[in-house]
């Protein structure tokens, strides 16, 4: 079966969501958001998407 949806496109304008993404982590402190949606639909970019989360994490408790 196909499902055309399986994995996020980056469509024209998607510039704009990462900018949404981006705020409302920096409205919500302690909120943070990693995944394919966010720099890459690889799993290495998930994977680093996820470690650039934890890396903050580690940052923010120092
Ligand atoms: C068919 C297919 C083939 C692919 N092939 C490749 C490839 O060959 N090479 C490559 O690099 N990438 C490939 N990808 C892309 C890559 O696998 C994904 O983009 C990546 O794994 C996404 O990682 P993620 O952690 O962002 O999301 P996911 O791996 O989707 O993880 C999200 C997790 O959150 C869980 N979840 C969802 N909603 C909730 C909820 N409400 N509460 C609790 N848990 C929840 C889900 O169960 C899931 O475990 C492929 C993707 C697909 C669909």
């Amino acid at each position: 079966m196909h499902w055309p949806r399986a994995i996020p496109q980056y469509h024209v304008g998607y510039g704009r969501v990462k900018g949404a993404i981006d705020q409302i982590e920096a409205d919500a402190p302690g909120l943070l958001l990693a995944g394919n949606y966010r720099a890459g639909v690889s799993v290495g970019d998930a994977a680093e998407s996820g470690h650039a989360a934890a890396q903050r994490i580690i940052e923010r408790d120092a």
